[in-house]
């Protein structure tokens, strides 16, 4: 029944890891949620909104007070100037992709974008008719050979979608990754889309480059990031996005149908807590940070190769030391045989044999759970003979 484009996307693996996970009784550390609640205020806000009636359509480009938040963020981390009415709020990060890939491209046009990839990616590339092109990001360090991306442009690119802080890797582009993207893009006359979901969870000092914040990008950039992972709600399911007028234009006649709108007793809730203070951004930068270390240092000790993750919410291992050769098998078998859940990293890629032996472990958990997974990973040496 399903059309032909959409067969190869019919499961989500954190959907399957989760169920497996639930069914097994093991701590869950593949799909990437939180398993604390964000700031009080923000779930007090919401919930006094929804018992002060504010629970119907909100307008088509999401409340205003949201707006005018989301440009006041973008001035105050980055120096960027947004006009409010240039931010458009979406049912997530997940809808301003697809709205913008689903308004740009014509059926065979070309979207550039690294692989591995968060995995709406491929499937809304194919929903859209569209070609997608991936760049290998491989690891010590997942980043990108500078001909591997040239060539992966052509007269068809018509996006190119670049996700920094990156899932599943971890690897956070710097300013020269970012121009080398950028003037491929302007090349060839691509819009840049961009997935900051992670903007805030970048760690040892580093800092979050927009590609808006570059010379002459803003004026080919769609901006995009969302409420879930910075505010620990990963279930509200509300997002936005920003850039040239023409282009925010374009994503919200798609964006229009498809949800037309959403999160109305949030919106508000959540324009206030964009202006918490710098303490509540630090802090949750640094109990990240302090979690990383804890989970990478504890996969080290059970025989994993842990790569470096510089931000979100994610740590990549090479299972190979442990004596496996495929991390897809070593994830389905991983709750039965030890009780903790991850996520496979070839399913996020085109060319699976790129992630063959990955294996991505999430850390936005309490100290205990990190600390009981880490118990239960002891155990984790293919047996021998
Ligand atoms: N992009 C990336 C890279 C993600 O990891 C996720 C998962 N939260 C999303 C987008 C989806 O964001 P949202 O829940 O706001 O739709
Ligand atoms: N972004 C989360 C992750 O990468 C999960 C999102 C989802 O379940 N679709 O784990």
């Amino acid at each position: 029944m399903l059309v032909e484009r959409m067969r190869p996307h019919t499961s989500t693996i954190f959907a399957e890891m989760s169920a497996l996970a639930v069914r097994t009784g093991a701590i869950n550390l593949g799909q990437g949620f939180p398993d604390t609640d964000g700031p009080a205020s923000l779930l007090d806000d919401a919930a006094a909104n929804i018992r002060a009636g504010i629970n119907q359509y909100p307008p088509g480009v999401g409340v205003a007070e949201l707006r005018t938040a989301v440009a006041a963020h973008q001035r105050r981390f980055y120096g960027l100037e947004v006009d409010p009415d240039a931010v458009l709020v979406t049912t997530g990060a997940t809808e301003a992709i697809a709205s913008a890939v689903l308004a740009l491209c014509e059926p065979g046009d070309e979207v550039v974008t690294f692989q591995p990839y968060y995995d709406s990616y491929a499937a809304t590339i194919a929903l859209a008719g569209a070609v997608l092109r991936p760049v290998p990001l491989r690891p010590p360090t997942f980043g990108f050979d500078p001909d591997e991306l040239r060539a992966a442009f052509s007269a068809r690119t018509r996006v190119v979608l670049v996700n920094t802080p990156h899932n599943p890797t971890g690897a956070v582009f710097d300013r020269e990754q970012l121009t080398f993207i950028g003037e491929l893009a302007a090349e060839h006359g691509a819009v840049v889309v961009t997935d900051e979901v992670y903007e805030h969870m970048v760690y040892d000092g580093r800092a979050h480059v927009p590609m808006a914040t570059l010379p002459g990008m803003a004026e080919r950039t769609l901006t995009i990031s969302s409420v879930g992972k910075t505010f620990s709600v990963t279930g509200w399911k509300v997002g936005w996005v920003h850039g040239p007028a023409e282009l925010v234009a374009a994503v919200r006649a798609v964006k229009q149908f498809l949800t037309y709108v959403s999160g109305a007793p949030f919106q508000p809730a959540i324009a206030t807590a964009l202006a918490l203070p710098d303490s509540f951004y630090g802090q949750l930068a640094a109990d990240l940070q302090r979690k990383r270390d804890l989970l990478s240092a504890g996969l080290r000790s059970a025989g994993f190769t842990v790569f470096d993750t510089a931000g979100t919410y994610f740590v990549v291992t090479d299972v190979r030391p442990l004596g496996y050769a495929d991390g897809a098998e070593f994830c389905w078998s991983l709750p039965e045989r030890v009780g903790v859940a991850a996520v496979p990293v070839s399913v996020f890629c085109a060319d699976p044999e790129l992630g063959r032996p990955l294996v991505r472990f999430a850390f936005c958990k309490r100290d205990e759970v990190l600390a009981a997974a880490v118990e239960r990973l002891v155990a984790v040496r293919a047996p021998t003979g």
